[in-house]
């Protein structure tokens, strides 16, 4: 009976009631994760933070508009398949749920790091496969024509692959009881994630390799190598992954530490400079 109320219910205003929503919080996360990022460290710290650039040339005009044509396209996709993931929600065939605390509070924060975790092996898996699996090849490099890597390169992706990534949220919602509120708070996480590993900019810790903690986390170099050599490094919050499946970048640890030691250097100098005046 609650199900029939609820398909009863679930009338066209209510879905462009929600298509109207999704689309301003999808717009609203790309404002700030792609335009924001970008005018913040290209534009505003731009100069300032040379010395933290992980690769040696910056995209150019054409390849930033290509990444937001192909954004918009990405965008678009999520919305319709975001639509019905909702009205499968409505339909109460999915096991996410209304109320945030319905199994206990506990299990809302074990929920998002049930979902983070396995978006982790999903990316790395189906990250992989494109560039293994020769149909989905062509498919993916379409991401790969940023190089380097920009804030707007996060959702450049080819309409199959922002199909491919857009999967995640059905298996989640299917296979993981969580708050519906999780859905939206996660895509917010994993889009500042990812504006991480498209940045031009290195800000992880110096000792990050031998840090007791930190040394699991992916960093924005990991990533931008990525886009340069076209293969290794398919992580994306955690090196987990590519260190169980040998697939880190030969290069990744000195071109890491190289990258720190001019900033270490930059500072340095920075200090006598002072100290002179
Ligand atoms: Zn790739
Ligand atoms: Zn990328």
């Amino acid at each position: 009976m609650p199900r029939l109320i609820s398909i009863l219910m679930l009338t066209i205003p209510t879905i462009l009631t929600f298509m109207a929503l999704l689309s301003l919080f999808l717009v609203l996360n790309n404002i700030i994760f792609a335009y924001g990022a970008y005018w913040f460290f290209y534009k505003f710290l731009g100069p300032t933070i040379s010395h933290r650039q992980i690769l040696e040339t910056k995209p150019t005009l054409a390849q930033i508009n290509k990444e937001k044509r192909r954004t918009f396209l990405t965008l678009f996709i999520f919305l319709l398949m975001g639509t019905g993931l909702y009205i499968c929600y409505r339909l109460d065939i999915t096991k996410t749920y209304y109320v945030w605390d319905q199994r206990g509070k506990w299990y809302f924060f074990l929920s998002f790091f049930l979902m983070h975790q396995f978006h982790d092996l999903y990316f790395y898996a189906t990250h992989r496969l494109m560039h293994e699996w020769k149909p989905l090849r062509r498919f993916h490099f379409a991401h790969h024509e940023s190089s380097p890597p920009s804030p707007f390169a996060a959702l450049s992706f080819h309409p199959v692959e922002a199909f491919i990534q857009g999967l995640f949220w059905y298996i989640t919602a299917f296979l993981i009881p969580m708050p519906a509120f999780w859905l939206f708070g996660f895509y917010t996480f994993m889009s500042y994630i990812n504006m991480w590993g498209h940045n031009a900019y290195e800000f992880w810790h110096k000792d990050l390799f031998t840090h007791p903690f930190l040394w699991i986390l992916n960093t924005p170099t990991h990533h931008n190598l990525h886009h340069k050599y076209h293969k290794f490094n398919y992580g994306i919050y955690y090196n987990i992954w590519d260190k169980i499946c040998g697939t880190n970048h030969p290069e990744y640890e000195n071109h890491y530490r190289a990258v720190k030691m001019k900033s270490e250097i930059s500072k340095t100098s920075r200090i006598f400079k002072t100290m002179k005046l």
